[in-house]
């Protein structure tokens, strides 16, 4: 979840809370982990597991072993688009975010196609779903909140887990324009970042502070939780 500042006017404010729509467990007939059971992998938390990760990155969901919750390894993460009330350039918007993360991580991130599809509190194993739109639709987008973003995880035994399907949605009504101080391209890519298994961090440097100042590039803190990510997925 990503908060901006309300009412800021020229003040360019990005404001990161609580986070999200993580840790959600929906167990699909169609794969197969082999023991898999009904555990469900929550954390009251709703902006990390408080403790986790490391200087500067904590882990959206843990195991009860605390080993973070990701993606498999070198995993395509596919990503569709719902357009319905997009921003004019969603598109370049979306594909920049997406190369961005390609640029720093061995999973990849790519857009396969657009969608219809509006059930973003429902997400199972398949694709992850992107698009727009308002509190009444999204209720966590109430308030001066930006985006939502997080994943679905299928349990193992023993309390693992990993992501297998997951959702960023964006608030339709997010101020645009250069004196906006938004930046949507860094909260569409917070948030694919809490799809990948990040939750937020009290260092305002990273991209995943809990509270933001509008930093718009990846801090070091940042790509060390994502190098702890990959490295919980390929160990
Ligand atoms: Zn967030």
């Amino acid at each position: 979840m990503t908060e901006r500042g309300a009412g800021s006017g020229l003040v360019a404010t990005l404001l990161v809370v609580a986070l999200v729509i993580g840790g959600a467990v929906w167990l699909s007939p169609t794969l197969d982990l082999g023991d898999v059971r009904d555990t469900v992998v929550r954390h009251d938390s709703l902006d990390g597991v408080p403790g986790s990760g490391g200087d500067g990155y904590t882990f959206m969901s843990t195991s009860s072993s605390g080993a973070p919750l990701t993606w498999a390894c070198e995993e395509r993460i596919e990503i569709l688009v719902n357009p319905e009330g997009a921003p004019e350039g969603y598109a370049e918007l979306v594909a920049s975010a997406t190369h961005r993360l390609d640029e720093v991580s061995s999973f990849t991130v790519e857009v396969v196609g657009e969608t219809d599809e509006r059930d973003f509190l429902d997400r199972r194993a398949g694709p992850v779903l992107l698009g727009w739109a308002d509190e009444d639709e999204v209720p966590a987008l109430a308030g001066p909140v930006a985006g939502v973003g997080g994943a679905s995880y299928l349990s193992g035994p023993g309390g693992g887990g990993r992501a297998v399907g997951g959702m960023v949605v964006v608030d339709r009504e997010l101020p645009r324009g250069w004196w906006a101080g938004v930046d949507e391209e860094s909260v569409v890519l917070h948030e694919l970042l809490h799809v990948l298994g990040l939750g937020h961090t009290d260092d305002p440097d990273q991209l995943m502070a809990a509270e933001s100042n509008g930093q718009t590039g990846l801090g070091d803190g940042d790509l060390a939780g994502i190098a702890a990510l990959e490295d919980a997925a390929c160990g």
